[in-house]
């Protein structure tokens, strides 16, 4: 048995809470999925320095914030620095070239998004890659939701098994007007951040000099090292975590009025600039302070997201099983 599931134990006393942690100990990613996917940044980033001498490749998002499961993607952000910005797209078709050419890549694929993104596999298995250039708030934000996610033993299981239920009722796709994965981990954080008794604080706020916006990228994966777990008073099992934070965004959360603030650590009132106003799920990038939640722009989508917090809510207060909300054999 893992240490961790040993220790998640005070917090599993229930059947809920149990169910959430053996959905956890299935699905989170394993060392040696880290291992293939730093053997692949490993390689790429040699190759890329035949074209780019001085760049550096990072590996980012949930695979290395502690929050990814066997089956994520690997993110990754290209730094190239200099005096001019180079072209995000010009780099990537140049990249797109240069990829074809490498026996362990396959199916590479330009996205012309906001922030744009070559995506690719590694050839022979199922390993996906999305690759931008010089988006380093990426770096920044998965340095601290990695901070968060060793805060406290809680926060992984909850927040894999929150991600899993999403996707499960299709409401955790960016791309199709729902919850990005990076906006649903804010929303369960701030909810921890903003109980009664908080499971977490504000990281930024306690250690401000580990999470400073404009440090050297190249020392922003240092800041997590140094900080001890959080203390928290807060006593509650994964099962009344997972139920509080349902109930929450299903009757408390004032979606009208409020921003959801991960760097204050609180809702901060909805003001009329250009980031807030007639937007419908507002929650604040902790280093840019945009708005993370704009894919939610169609009423509709919007509706249906709130409806799933209100029925999953219902549901589960009821039954008490994961299985009532979350099919967890269809995803093991
Ligand atoms: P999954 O396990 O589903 O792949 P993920 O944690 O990788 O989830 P994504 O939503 O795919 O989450 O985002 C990947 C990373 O990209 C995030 O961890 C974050 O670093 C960065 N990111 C995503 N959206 C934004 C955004 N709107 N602003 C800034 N950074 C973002
Ligand atoms: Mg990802």
């Amino acid at each position: 048995v893992p240490e961790c599931a040993n220790s998640l134990q005070i917090y599993a006393k229930d059947k809920l809470s149990c169910q959430m942690v053996e959905l956890f100990e299935e699905c989170q990613q394993q060392d040696s999925d880290l291992a293939r996917k730093e053997l692949c940044r490993t390689r790429l980033q040699k190759d890329i320095q035949s074209v780019f001498g001085v760049a550096r490749l990072y590996l980012t998002g949930s695979s290395m914030n502690g929050l990814g499961c066997r089956s994520s993607d690997a993110d990754m952000c290209l730094v190239i620095k200099g005096n001019k910005k180079p072209d995000p797209i010009h780099v990537l078709s140049v990249l797109q070239r240069l990829f074809k050419s490498l026996p362990y890549v396959e199916r590479t694929h330009l996205i012309r998004a906001k922030v744009p993104i070559l995506r690719f596999k590694e050839k022979g298995s199922d390993l996906e890659f999305d690759l931008n250039i010089n988006n380093t708030v990426g770096i920044r934000n998965t340095f601290l939701l990695r901070s968060y996610a060793y805060a406290d033993l809680r926060i992984r299981p909850m927040i894999l098994v929150v991600k899993k239920w999403a996707r499960h009722n299709r409401i955790n796709d960016a791309s199709k007007g729902t919850l990005s994965s990076y906006t649903l981990v804010l929303m369960v954080l701030h909810y921890l951040q903003t109980l009664k008794e908080p499971v977490l604080p504000s990281l930024q706020r306690d250690y401000p000099d580990y999470f400073y916006p404009f440090m050297d990228i190249d020392m922003v994966p240092e800041g997590p090292k140094h900080i001890p777990p959080y203390r928290s008073r807060n006593e509650s099992s994964l099962g009344e975590l997972l139920l509080g934070f349902l109930k929450y965004y299903a009757t408390d959360f004032r979606w009208d009025r409020q921003v959801i603030s991960v760097r204050e650590a609180k809702a901060l009132p909805k003001n009329n600039s250009q980031t807030w106003r007639n937007k419908f799920i507002c929650v604040e990038e902790p280093f840019e302070r945009n708005n993370v939640a704009r894919a939610v722009h169609e009423k509709m989508k919007f509706d249906a997201i709130k409806a799933e917090f209100a029925e999953s809510y219902r549901i589960l207060q009821d039954r008490k099983d994961l299985n009532s909300i979350l099919p967890v054999r269809t995803i093991i």
